[in-house]
């Protein structure tokens, strides 16, 4: 596919390790899923089999396929709703190119306000992809990839042809000068731009290398970067854990690293504490609290936060008729208390 100019657009970084099936159930995003949406944007049909053995076909070979639109009902549902055994993605013609462009602020907060003049201003990127301190020396000591050690580093990348890439280089640039960049590097050839790329592709592998740590996934609208970020610093010092912030900022979608040490006694339990305010902050502000990782087990008590007893019965009641047993993850998604009764039906 690749070489015939051809490619599939969300792009997990658990690409190498995870099935297109795992995709459609957690609605997988990933880098560049600020341009082209995530899973769902990209799913035209899919085959799953049902608790009672019946197989269906939902969508199709193209956008908006006839009958009730159940795509968006399925992709998302994180297993709960049937068997994915096969799925027509959309495939999409490969850009002219990209070029990515690396910039250093003083502060968190300026990354995130120069990010949220990037949007306002109209141009969409491909990707802005963003990193704090903690993150940023990390990186570099386990992927050399030449970060400047600053407080806050933003990669943000745009495709086309070198015309369009040009124009939308020099205005994204101007908006980074308002904001005092520390560095501003665009990267001249495609071993520069595979370099700034290496360092924020290893991020999580790098930061396992140091300590035990928990990525929570939420989201949030990007306006608010600059107070959720100055927020989460608040709480991190108030709870006595790190965190480093390494996320997909042009969408809003946070992944905060809490770093903590599992053999001491009780710092998991800390760090769970910690995770819960946070994803509680994306939520209060107008997000969510997953944007791609789904909700699982982790977060199913955190659920009520986000939405009232009748919005969860409503969504409980979709799982009902596909499948009424609830033998598909039960104990996921929904608290335990609010599905108790369907569970042991
Ligand atoms: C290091 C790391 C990086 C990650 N980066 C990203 C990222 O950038 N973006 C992102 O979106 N996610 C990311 N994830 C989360 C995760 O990898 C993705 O959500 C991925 O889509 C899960 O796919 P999987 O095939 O591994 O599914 P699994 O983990 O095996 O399963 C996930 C869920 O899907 C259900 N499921 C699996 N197969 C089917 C099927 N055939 N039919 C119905 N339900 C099914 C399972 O029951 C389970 O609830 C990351 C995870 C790790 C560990």
């Amino acid at each position: 596919m690749e070489a015939d100019g051809f490619f599939y657009a969300p792009d997990p970084s658990s690409q190498l390790a995870c099935a297109i099936a795992g995709n459609i159930a957690m609605n997988s995003g990933g880098a560049h899923c600020l341009k082209y949406g995530v899973t769902t944007n990209n799913l035209l049909g899919v085959t799953i089999v049902l608790m009672d053995g019946s197989v269906i076909e939902i969508g199709g070979g193209h956008l908006d396929a006839g009958g009730l639109d159940l795509l968006g009902v399925i992709c998302g549902s994180e297993g709960q709703l049937g068997v994915v055994t096969e799925a027509t993605l959309r495939i999409l013609h490969k850009p002219e190119g990209a070029r990515p462009v690396l910039m250093g602020f003083d502060s968190s907060e300026v990354a995130g306000a120069c990010v949220s003049d990037i949007i306002k201003a109209g141009v969409l990127p491909v990707a802005i992809e963003f990193m704090d301190r903690p993150c940023i020396e990390v990186c570099e000591a386990f992927a050399k990839a030449g970060y400047p050690m600053c407080e806050a580093l933003l990669i943000v990348e745009v495709e086309g042809s070198n015309l369009e890439i040009d124009e939308q280089l020099d205005l994204i640039k101007a908006i980074a000068r308002t904001h005092n960049p520390v560095e501003l590097r665009e990267a001249k050839s495609a071993d520069e731009a595979a370099r700034i790329w290496l360092g924020r592709k290893s991020a999580f592998g790098a930061m396992g290398q140091i300590n035990d740590y928990m990525c929570l996934d939420g989201t949030i609208p990007v306006s608010e970067l600059p107070y959720v970020l100055r927020r989460i610093g608040e709480l991190s010092k108030q709870y006595g854990l790190d965190v480093g912030n390494v996320f997909h900022a042009g969408d809003g979608n946070m992944h905060p690293l809490i770093l903590y040490n599992a053999n001491i006694p009780g710092q998991l339990e800390t760090c769970e504490a910690l995770g819960a305010e946070i994803l509680k902050l994306c939520v209060e502000v107008g997000g969510c609290l997953t944007g791609e990782h789904g909700v699982g087990v982790e977060k199913r008590d955190l659920m009520l936060v986000q939405y009232t007893p009748s919005d969860l019965e409503a969504q409980m009641a979709v799982k009902d008729v596909f499948d009424p047993a609830w033998l598909l993850n039960p104990a996921k998604v929904f608290p335990l208390k609010s599905s108790e009764k369907r569970r042991t039906a």
